[in-house]
């Protein structure tokens, strides 16, 4: 028995079977009644709530011989043409792909010619917001002047990254998330069609986790279908085709993640596909998921925020505590750019893969919220082993500071020139060790000594103005100080200073520069450890 996915099966043809965008199809259609069109749209909303196919209907719409109400008739010519996808009426580019200047003179050269048959030439630029800024510039001259019979429909997830001068040219229409409920009712609808039975909580269920996107309710249901083909849809199956699957394997390979087992979520993306798991759509899934972790991290009331089951915000809570919200930012930041890639891509588990190496690798990144996973690794590391043994690996400190010093009373000996070499070789690891804010400032400090001299002086300078609060913070200081005695097993000078950039002008602060004068010994090159 072959079978046709219900979202292609199904996806309306007609402004009246679009669902949950009310306020968008009234005004289209009063437009298109009124014969009042605009020529340039802009769609903005999240996947699966319906840009391309009201974009579809409004070109048939426009196009149509005997359009009823302001919908297609989907009988005449023109209408059966386009539905076909044979008219050269309406023009469909993908922007992620086509996203250069060329490809937009080439439009911009097409549209000088009339259509041959029916009224508008309608473009459909789908994922508009990828497109560079030359091919932006180029766009712009078109919408400035549009000849009369051509229509501009932009489509994107994200408003945002649209230039202004396009956005002030264009009639902007918002598709909203579509409700649990309008979601619940469509699937009802097309089971009925399809003679397929279902238990109304499963419905719901399918329609709760579609998150707000039709499309993404209809695939899912297609699995759940495609499962237990030609049996009734209980709660119980479609838990067992959608539930476990989920929230399961995503909290399994967000451990394997946080652990940096590569070997292992490797392992985990293998058995999803074999188990047919749909890449673009895995990786969907696990961004939302880490999404929702991020919220139930930081929001005080999670179960407002994010709409899942009480079973699954517990789950999502004890999850929440093993990792800390820089370092799933970076993770969502790595999987929202490659779910970007991936639509379009041959290579799709190429790319999964790479990216969940840079999840389990933040060393192999060099920006800072992955320097701040790095920083969580070496926490990390550095709870599971004793602290000296640690940086006595890792920076090299000679077998003579072997020793470990009590915390409570300074270390008799005194830095020399060759410790502060190696203080500010191993600068990143004692920023890493400090605590909240203060190391938030140290992030952005350098370190620096007078080479000439050798005097055991180490000068931490400060280079945002955060650091103002650090140089007369005499608990900041002991606590640095502490964390460089421990590892060098020597005792050093420490004096903090603002950068003068950033100094505030009624204090008469001196600069680190001004403090060891002209014979400055500076190495600001952070060694790689
Ligand atoms: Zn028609």
């Amino acid at each position: 028995m072959s079978y046709t996915a219900l979202y292609r099966k199904f996806r309306p043809d007609n402004f009246a079977d679009v669902k949950g965008q009310d306020h968008i199809v009234t005004t289209l259609t009063n437009q298109i009644n009124a014969n009042r069109i605009g020529h340039a749209y802009l769609f903005c909303g999240t996947r699966g709530t319906g840009k391309t196919t009201v974009a579809k209907i409004l070109a048939k719409a426009v196009n149509c011989e005997h359009p009823v109400n302001g919908s297609p008739c989907n009988e005449c010519e023109m209408c059966k043409a386009i539905q076909a996808g044979t008219s050269m009426n309406v023009i469909e580019i993908d922007a992620a792909s086509n996203n250069g200047v060329d490809n937009i003179r080439e439009i911009r050269e097409e549209v000088t010619y009339r259509p041959t048959e029916g009224k508008y030439k309608v473009y459909i630029i789908d994922e508009v917001h990828m497109l560079s800024t030359g091919a932006f510039n180029a766009l712009l001259k078109t919408l400035e002047e549009p000849p009369s019979y051509v229509i501009f429909i932009l489509a994107t997830t994200e408003a945002h990254k649209i230039p202004i001068t396009i956005l002030s040219r264009c009639q902007r229409y918002d598709f909203h998330r579509i409700s649990i409920d309008t979601i619940a009712a469509r699937l009802s609808e097309l089971l009925k069609v399809e003679g397929v039975e279902a238990e109304e909580k499963a419905i719901r269920y399918v329609a709760k986790a579609g998150d707000g996107s039709m499309r993404d309710a209809l695939s899912l249901l297609d699995q759940c279908i495609a499962f237990y083909l030609g049996q009734t849809l209980t709660y119980d199956k479609v838990l067992d085709v959608l539930g476990a699957v989920d929230t399961e394997v995503f909290s399994k390979l967000l451990r394997k993640v946080l652990a940096g087992d590569v070997t292992s979520a490797i392992r985990i993306l293998e058995d999803l596909i074999v188990g047919g798991r749909e890449l673009s759509q895995f990786v969907g899934d696990f961004t939302w998921y880490m999404r929702n972790l991020l919220l139930v991290k930081t929001s005080d009331n999670p179960e407002e925020a994010i709409d899942v089951s009480s079973e699954n915000l517990k789950l999502l809570k004890e999850e929440s505590e093993m990792t800390d919200s820089d370092t799933l930012m970076r993770y969502i930041r790595i999987f929202s750019d490659l779910s970007n890639q991936i639509r379009f891509a041959t290579q799709k588990r190429v790319l999964v893969e790479i990216a969940l190496i840079k999840l389990c690798r933040p060393a192999m990144e060099t920006n800072l919220d992955s320097v701040l996973d790095r920083i969580r690794v070496l926490e990390q590391k550095i709870d599971e082993h004793p602290v000296q043994q640690v940086i006595v690996q890792s920076t090299g400190v000679g077998e003579g500071s072997a020793e470990q010093p009590k915390p409570a009373e300074r270390p008799p000996q005194k830095a020399a020139p060759e410790d502060l070499q190696k203080i500010v070789a191993g600068w990143k690891m004692i920023v890493g060790q400090t605590t909240a804010a203060f190391k938030q400032a140290l992030l952005q400090s350098v370190p620096k000594y007078n080479g000439e001299t050798g005097e055991p002086i180490l000068y931490v300078e400060f280079q945002t103005p955060l650091g103002r609060l650090y140089p007369d913070d005499s608990e900041a200081k002991k606590e640095l100080q502490s964390i460089i005695e421990q590892k060098l097993g020597k005792s050093i000078e420490l004096h903090m200073l603002v950068a003068e950039d950033h100094q505030q002008t009624n204090l008469s602060q001196i600069t680190v520069d001004q403090a060891i004068r002209d014979n400055i010994h500076m190495d600001v090159v952070i060694e790689e450890d």
